[in-house]
């Protein structure tokens, strides 16, 4: 296998590939780019791998995917000798597992840390990248992958003050690693989203005193976590081909199938004694495995809803509180579903107290802590859980532009327009893994298919002896209006969140979009596999 780098047309390349980003995504490129004898750079912005399971360090932090559905399964040796420690692994677990993948694959070998991407530019003539990062380097790479996350850019909410506070303060997406000590303090946490209903759980065990900021609940659901002893993991490890051929034929890649039946085809008993079973479950069964039609047929998802506030009203001993924790402006499973353990209950311990933002909402951040419409509140520790300019953000923190200096920003404004989620027009050369419009789920295993997928796609060009490919602009358009047609009749867009392109804190994103794909996953590799088995005829190349 020959390289680029002897082979190439410009001449002065360092690199044939490079890679953003050291997550789970940029690892397995690399790796399997490696493969195929390219010479490959990741650029890491933090000092570790680990990507979303390196930045988000926030007390109870862990998987929401069963641990052995999420771990990479392309190396047999790999899943023979790791054993997970619980169903649902928490941060330092993840983290020591991302850890042990890159030390017995060698990848810190080609991974530069603390290396944040700022501007990455097409040069039309050269087929090539120029790469720069925040402290002046530059970099010539034939390819350019982003493997960046779909929730990386963590946004903080536009108050007033925050810099003016005394006390320590920080994103759930930036915990320092060192760590935060809230022992015995006065403890706010901001936001309710899935990061801050696993904070909430663990700080309220120490903190003196917890107040929890809410603007718009959630509807959040048992994890029904626990340990995986030596037998089990040896008894699972016995059935990863199937667990993995199960993650492939689900709609989202999770081990969890969907009820066939709908929510009218059953009786009411039937009905009640299938939610409760899922209630009683391990995981997102409740959301992935619910009947068929719970997040289409409004009447459905009103049941259902009903279902879920009927165990908070149970849970929650303060009926006014249990009310605020209710959603009242989004059905169940519209919006990305937080997994709990013991998080209603938190309400009722004497160290918590839950503020409604929707009753009175934060005024500003003061020295001491938060002014309300209220009052005024004192803090030792502010903790903004309050997410992420998702999808999208990450690509605009990166001055990327293509064809004729051609700015994706600018490209995507209005929401994004991709081919399968990898390529875009006017970027030749550009491959993402998980990007805008591609599956997603129980991500590893989508990334996994990207992965692949991109591999073979830059082995197709290579072996071809060219240097450039593009997406072509009707290929994308018919990408588009496919996710579009699979988008129609969903509940979930209807409602604001990150996965309808909403972010209240960031300019130009309050209006709705369509930023994922919602089709299924099997369909989405059928589509792809087909492109890749008729010789990529949706792509230009030179
Ligand atoms: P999120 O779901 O977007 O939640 C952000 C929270 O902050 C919301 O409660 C939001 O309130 C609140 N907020 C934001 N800006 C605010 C403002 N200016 N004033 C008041 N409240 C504000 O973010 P997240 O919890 O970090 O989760 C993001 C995604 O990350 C999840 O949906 C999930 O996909 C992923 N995640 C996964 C795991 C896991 O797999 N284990 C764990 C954590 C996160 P509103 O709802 O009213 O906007």
């Amino acid at each position: 296998m020959t390289t680029l780098q002897q082979t190439d047309a410009a001449g002065d390349l360092d690199f044939d590939a490079v890679v953003i980003g050291a997550g789970l995504s940029g690892m397995y490129m690399l790796y399997r780019l490696r493969e195929r004898g390219l010479k490959v750079r990741v650029l890491e912005a933090g000092t570790g791998v680990g990507g979303t399971w390196y930045w988000n360090r926030y007390p109870g932090a862990r998987f929401d995917s069963e641990s052995w559905s999420y771990g990479f399964s392309f190396s047999q040796e790999l899943l023979d000798e790791w054993d997970w420690q619980e169903h649902f692994a928490g941060q330092p677990e993840v983290e020591r597992y991302c850890r042990h993948v890159a030390q017995k694959f060698d990848l810190n070998a080609d991974i530069q840390f603390r290396a944040r991407v700022a501007a990455a530019h097409f040069d039309a003539e050269g087929h090539c990248w120029t790469v720069r990062l925040d402290d002046g380097t530059s970099y010539r790479t034939r390819f350019l992958i982003s493997a960046i996350g779909l929730l990386s850019a963590p946004t903080m909410p536009r108050f007033e003050g925050i810099e003016d506070f005394q006390g320590q303060w920080c994103h759930t997406g930036l915990w320092p690693k060192e760590g935060i000590d809230y022992a015995g303090k006065r403890v706010a946490v901001i936001g309710t989203g899935a990061s801050g209903v696993q904070a909430i759980q663990e700080i309220c065990k120490t903190a003196a005193h917890l107040t929890v900021f809410q603007r718009r609940p959630n509807w959040c659901t048992p994890l029904h976590n626990g340990p995986i002893t030596k037998p089990e993991m040896d008894e699972i490890r016995s059935r990863y081909d199937e667990i993995f051929e199960l993650c492939r034929q689900t709609a989202a890649c999770f081990v969890h199938t969907i009820n066939p039946r709908g929510t009218f085809e059953v009786s009411e008993a039937e009905r009640l004694a299938f939610w409760e079973e899922r209630y009683d479950g391990q995981g997102f069964g409740i959301w992935q495995g619910n009947f068929r039609d719970m997040l289409v047929d409004r009447e459905a998802n009103r049941l259902m809803s009903e279902f879920v506030a009927d165990k908070i009203r149970q849970r929650v001993k303060d009926p006014k509180t249990a009310d605020l924790l209710i959603p009242d402006d989004h059905g169940f499973g519209t919006r990305r579903v937080p997994q709990e353990t013991g998080y209603y209950e938190v309400y009722n311990r004497d160290n918590v107290s839950l503020v409604s933002m929707l009753e009175t909402p934060i005024e500003r951040i003061t020295a001491s802590g938060v002014r309300t419409s209220e009052k005024d509140y004192d803090f030792d520790v502010i903790i903004y859980a309050t997410g992420f300019d998702a999808v999208t953000g990450a690509f605009d923190r990166i001055d990327i532009r293509g064809n004729g200096g051609v700015k994706l920003k600018e490209k995507w404004t209005g929401g994004p327009r991709t081919f399968v989620g990898v390529m875009v027009d006017d970027f030749p050369n550009m491959f993402m893994i998980m990007g805008p419009h591609a599956a997603l789920g129980n991500n590893p295993r989508s990334i996994e298919y990207n992965v692949e997928w991109i591999r073979d796609l830059i082995g197709h060009v290579t072996d071809e002896g060219l240097t450039r490919t593009e997406a072509r602009p009707d290929s994308v358009a018919e990408w588009n209006a496919f996710v579009h047609e699979k988008a129609e009749g969903l509940l979930s867009n209807e409602i604001d969140s990150w996965m309808t392109g909403i972010n209240m804190n960031v300019e130009g994103k309050q209006t709705r979009t369509i930023v994922r794909y919602s089709g299924t996953a099997p369909e989405y590799r059928a589509f792809c596999d087909e492109v890749a088995a008729t010789g990529y005829r949706e792509l230009d190349f030179g």
